[in-house]
């Protein structure tokens, strides 16, 4: 790990993982568009101000939407940025591409916990014949022993086969309601934060491909961020689908996000 930390964006524009509808593969043009817009700034609440630090850097898109990149593509790119000491936020792209990116951090950092902000548990052992589908991204990272320990928050959607695999794998499941203070808190670094913009309510995010009413509120998802505990090594925001998105307001919700994280990455 480098004494000062540094932080690369990387886009993953890759949707054909996704069950339901595509899309997702436009969402991290459509959130450096956010990101960029002179309605805001590069403030984070903390008061860095990002506009002016040269520690982040935005590394541009693996692969494209119309050629969408492969799973060692991500991990090939997304390793060699972790292995020289840079903090990854990926942007999706559909949530299948957290299995090649907790595998890229995975290589480096050892004993990793990950946090999984979520609507879906994502632990289906398989959905609709595909084994690497956005259902099943963290059944392949348990398997693969890539986390020490998971927790999934936000969790609304568990059906007795995901129940069944959280206790098999030891996932620790939270609702949107469910008081979520103690876990943050015993949460050891190194972490990996993969969050799927579903987890919000969507009157928060309407930009998702899979509506999911009795989420969580913008506020409650930034108050978790801003209460992790250091070092945020890795993360990823997923699922942002700019085809179902309202005047660009879930691409504003995630562009806000990426300024809190990428905070919270450099300010230990
Ligand atoms: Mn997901
Ligand atoms: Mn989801």
């Amino acid at each position: 790990m480098t004494e000062h930390a540094s932080v690369a964006i990387v886009g993953v524009p890759l949707d054909e993982n996704s069950s339901f509808l595509r899309g997702a593969a436009g969402a991290p043009a459509h959130i450096r568009e956010a990101l960029h817009s002179p309605s805001s700034n590069l403030c984070a609440e903390n008061g860095m101000d990002l506009g002016a630090d040269s520690r982040w850097r935005d590394a541009g898109d693996v692969g494209s939407s119309e050629v969408q990149p492969s799973f060692a593509e991500i991990e090939d790119r997304v390793g060699r940025l972790v292995v020289n000491g840079e903090r990854v936020l990926a942007l999706g792209g559909d949530h299948s591409i957290s299995f090649p990116l907790v595998r890229a951090h995975a290589a480096t950092h050892q004993g990793l916990a990950v946090l999984h902000l979520d609507a879906h548990p994502d632990l289906y052992d398989e959905l609709d014949g595909s084994r690497l589908s956005h259902g099943c991204p963290f059944a392949r990272v348990m398997e693969e022993g890539l986390a020490n320990r998971m927790v999934s928050i936000g969790i609304r959607t568990a059906n007795p086969h995901q129940r069944e695999q959280a206790e098999r794998f030891g996932v620790e499941t939270f609702g949107p309601a469910d008081d979520v203070t103690g876990v943050l808190a015993n949460l050891a670094p190194p972490l990996y934060l993969s969050l799927d913009l579903d987890v919000l309510d969507p009157a928060f995010a309407p930009g998702i491909s899979h509506y999911e009413p009795g989420g969580m509120s913008t506020r409650q998802v930034l108050d978790i961020v801003h209460t992790l505990p250091s070092p945020l090594i890795g993360a990823d925001i997923v699922e942002l689908n700019p085809d179902r998105d309202i005047h660009g307001m879930t691409a504003m919700v995630a562009a806000k996000l990426l300024k809190e994280i990428v905070a919270q990455m450099l300010s230990a």
